[in-house]
């Protein structure tokens, strides 16, 4: 099930790009674009599959010279996923790799200007059933509107976007999504919001040229998650400065957090650890989440500093593991089904999360190992014993303060 937070999902037209709807109350996608030379077909599908095993929906290839389109005709048969065809500046590109059998292009509006040239593409895109997606990028708007606008600012453009839509209407043509994208997070999100006043047609959401992680990440995620949680944004893409299956892994990752997307992969979560802590949190959880990288697991594992909280605060979590004293206390859904030795934490977790999901909660919890609770429950009170239990009187306190409010 999908638990969204999100405001209702913007209503738009809906587009295909190969078998992938975007809009239209559609799954958000998710999108990355190769890094290979696209006439290297070998390199570029090794990519695309990786790409695809990572979270990505649609993949972009640039098609830059000849060779690209030629490279683009080996490479589509043979792509697990549909593939987008990036354009600039030569229109006669796009006709290529139309040619070729594409299954959606990106015009930049700033790249390719004269209309009877982007005219002839959609006229030719509209005659083979192939969406295009209308990329206007804030570094290479339109030198007229940069200067009619005094730079690219959100109404420039959108501008450039309405001015690309005006020619293709011309020629009857609507299977088309858009982006405006920018570097500054707070100028696209503007200009989304503009955009998505005057068109109903499916937007594709970028912080372009976000940089390397962690700050590409951080920007893209600001920009991106922000629209989405406003019901803004049909197809995603992260622009990182980094292997671009990082791209598809952080675009999945947040449309799975904001319940936008069907969980696939583990959701580790993992207390801050604290002074109570019995094992160094911070390795344990990299180890775990190295451990359960790439692991078709959708369930919510917990990694937990101490047992005197960790089960408690983690029972919302399918699984977890909670050290204290030399031991891993494991436990599903709050309640400690094994104690292992701490060498064998994340072996151990690793472990039930594949048998949770195969035998189901009922089967795991049944055979939860006997002695195990009380072991943890001992442990738990050895160590309040030892550290005290101020963290766990608050229900008193409270208690306390009510009385003294209703006196
Ligand atoms: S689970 Fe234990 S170690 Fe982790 S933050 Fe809570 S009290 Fe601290």
């Amino acid at each position: 099930m999908i638990v969204g937070v999100a405001a209702p999902r913007r209503a738009t037209r809906q587009i295909r790009v190969g078998t992938v709807p975007v809009g239209g109350g559609a799954p958000v996608s998710v999108q990355s674009m190769t890094t290979t030379k696209t006439a290297d077909v070998d390199g570029t599908l090794a990519q695309i599959f990786a790409l695809a095993g990572a979270g990505a929906d649609i993949v972009r290839v640039t098609c830059n010279e000849p060779e690209a389109a030629i490279g683009l005709a080996e490479i589509l048969p043979r792509s697990p996923v549909p593939i987008v065809a990036d354009i600039h500046y030569q229109y006669r590109l796009a006709l290529a790799a139309l040619e070729a059998g594409v299954q959606c292009l990106r015009l930049n509006p700033g790249n390719i200007r004269k209309a009877d040239q982007v005219k002839l593409v959609a006229e030719e895109a509209k005659a083979r059933g192939v969406p295009i997606r209308i990329g206007v990028n804030a570094g290479s708007l339109d030198p007229d509107l940069y200067d009619k606008y005094g730079g690219p600012t959100a109404e420039a453009l959108v501008a450039s976007a309405q001015r690309e839509l005006g020619y293709f209407a011309e020629v009857g043509f609507e299977d088309v999504k858009i982006s405006v994208k920018a570097s500054s997070v707070p100028l696209m999100i503007e200009a989304y919001r503009r955009l998505a006043e005057v068109t109903d047609h499916p937007l594709h959401l970028g912080v372009t040229e976000a940089g390397p992680p962690p700050a590409g990440l951080i920007k893209s995620t600001a920009g991106i998650a922000t629209l989405l949680a406003e019901g803004i944004g049909d197809t995603i893409r992260y622009s990182l400065t980094a292997d671009p299956v990082e791209e598809a892994k952080a675009g999945r990752q947040l449309l799975e957090a904001m319940g936008l997307r069907e969980r696939k992969t583990v959701d580790l979560i993992a207390c801050p650890s604290c002074g109570r802590a019995e094992v160094d949190v911070i390795r344990v959880a990299e180890e775990a989440q190295a451990a359960l990288a790439g692991r078709q697991l959708p369930i919510q594992i917990a990694v937990m500093g101490c047992v005197v909280n960790g089960p408690g605060e983690a029972r919302g979590a399918d699984l977890g593991i909670a050290a204290g004293r030399g031991k891993g206390h494991l436990f599903v859904r709050g309640q400690v089904v094994r104690v292992v030795p701490e060498a064998r934490m994340v072996e151990a977790l690793v472990e039930e999360a594949e048998r949770l999901v195969a035998e189901g909660f009922e089967a795991r919890l049944a055979a939860a190992e006997a002695g195990a609770a009380e072991e943890a429950e001992a442990t738990r009170q050895a160590l309040m014993a030892d550290q005290g239990d101020d963290a766990n009187d608050v229900g008193e306190r409270i208690e306390l303060i009510r009385k003294k409010f209703s006196a």
